[in-house]
């Protein structure tokens, strides 16, 4: 099976085989490893049994004791960076060995995820977004499924939501989440035609605390602004002239490229892939130069790695954002970027100081991930 723990292996081979997209890889990332070895005092070796060793179905260790300790003595680490983003992640072996969620495992969290959404819906305010939410100057943007909102504490000067008609966020259908799409995109054509100023749009979706979302009712927001966009899109505009510059080559085509040849892109004419510097848990991104409220497939498969890490995977939470050109910018890509936030039902938050001012501590192998949602069927 693909592992990220193999990666370095992978791109050697493409020296020999495919030597275009291993200069690729090599223009943009930087890939090593190294192990970390410890020594397991006779007194923790059962603790450590029990939590490390490799279980079957009805929980009995399948590994002998020298199997388990070897493996936690020696600890192989894969490190990705990106040369142009500065982005950069850690792949501890331990980490992505873990077994993936059972089925009744899966149904239990959908139930308590769901009971924990249906108990808040109660005097929920955005469940009436007409009484209880301000208006935007020009008025609301009303789709089939979701209708617009001024935020009442602004990010910036034109700072958005889109109430989802639906209480429960984790509970969509592809009409659904497409409607929510193109009432977010009407409603930057509505703010650019007030104000010719405002042209760089971001579509940003939380879902739920975890994911920095205020109100468990679903929502998502949605803002515009003027001068520069914001930094990390604004960054990314670095890279890709910097990119341009050095290599004469197109950036968001080699990153999309580089997965390609790593196995890791979709198995659609769609250009996403499972990210080797995730960000955090199961980064997926999706590059286009289409407008993703003018094209099916793209909305397509936005529904599909959401479905997937819901229905599939058990995510309960996740952040979602679609950073756009400006208005007549005619070489910049949409990007999306979806990524899983943790368990609703831990207290612990999955970004620490790594991954402010380090590397991206990362548990789920992006093969795992990329496998997943290749084989799931939306
Ligand atoms: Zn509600």
């Amino acid at each position: 099976m693909n592992s990220i723990l193999e990666v370095e292996d992978r791109i050697k081979t493409l020296k020999k085989e495919d030597e275009d997209s291993f200069r690729i890889i090599n223009n943009i990332f930087h890939v090593s490893s190294a192990t970390g070895s410890m020594k397991i005092p006779s007194t923790y070796k059962t603790k450590v049994m029990e939590l490390f060793g490799k279980k079957d179905d009805q929980g009995k260790i399948i590994e002998s004791k020298n199997e388990v300790i070897e493996r936690i003595e020696n600890q192989k680490v894969v490190k990705t960076y990106n040369k142009w983003t500065g982005s950069g992640s850690l792949f501890n072996s331990l980490r992505a060995s873990r077994p993936g969620i059972k089925q009744e495992e899966m149904e239990d969290i959908r139930k308590k995820a769901d009971e924990y959404i249906k108990a808040s819906e109660e005097g929920c305010e955005f469940c009436n977004p007409e009484k209880y939410t301000p208006e935007d100057v020009f008025g609301r943007v009303k789709g089939k499924y979701g209708i617009t909102g001024s935020n009442i504490a602004k990010y910036d000067a034109w700072s958005s939501v889109i109430f989802f008609k639906r209480h429960n966020p984790l509970e969509f259908s592809f009409e659904e989440l497409s409607d929510y799409i193109d009432t977010g995109f009407k409603w930057f054509k509505k703010v650019h035609n007030y104000d010719k100023n405002f042209e760089y749009p971001f579509f940003l979706w939380n879902c739920l605390q975890k994911a920095g979302a205020s109100q468990v009712h679903s929502h998502a927001q949605i803002l515009m602004t003027n001068d520069i966009h914001y930094a990390k899109p604004q960054f990314l505009r670095k890279a890709f002239r910097e990119y341009m510059k050095w290599t004469g080559k197109n950036y968001f085509r080699d990153l999309y490229k580089s997965h390609k040849a790593l196995e890791l892109a979709l198995d659609s004419d769609v250009e996403g892939f499972a990210s080797i510097t995730p960000i955090k848990e199961k980064e997926f991104i999706i590059i286009t130069r289409k407008s993703p409220s003018e094209s099916e497939s793209i909305k397509k498969e936005i529904y599909r790695v959401l479905r997937c890490y819901i229905d599939e995977l058990g995510v309960t939470s996740f952040n979602l954002v679609i950073s756009c050109p400006a208005f007549g910018e005619p070489s910049f890509p949409y990007i999306i970027q979806i990524v899983d936030r943790g368990s609703i039902f831990k207290t612990t938050v999955d970004t620490g100081a790594m991954e402010l001012y380090g590397s991206s501590v990362i548990s789920d192998d992006p093969y795992n991930v990329i496998k997943a949602v290749n084989e799931y069927k939306a």
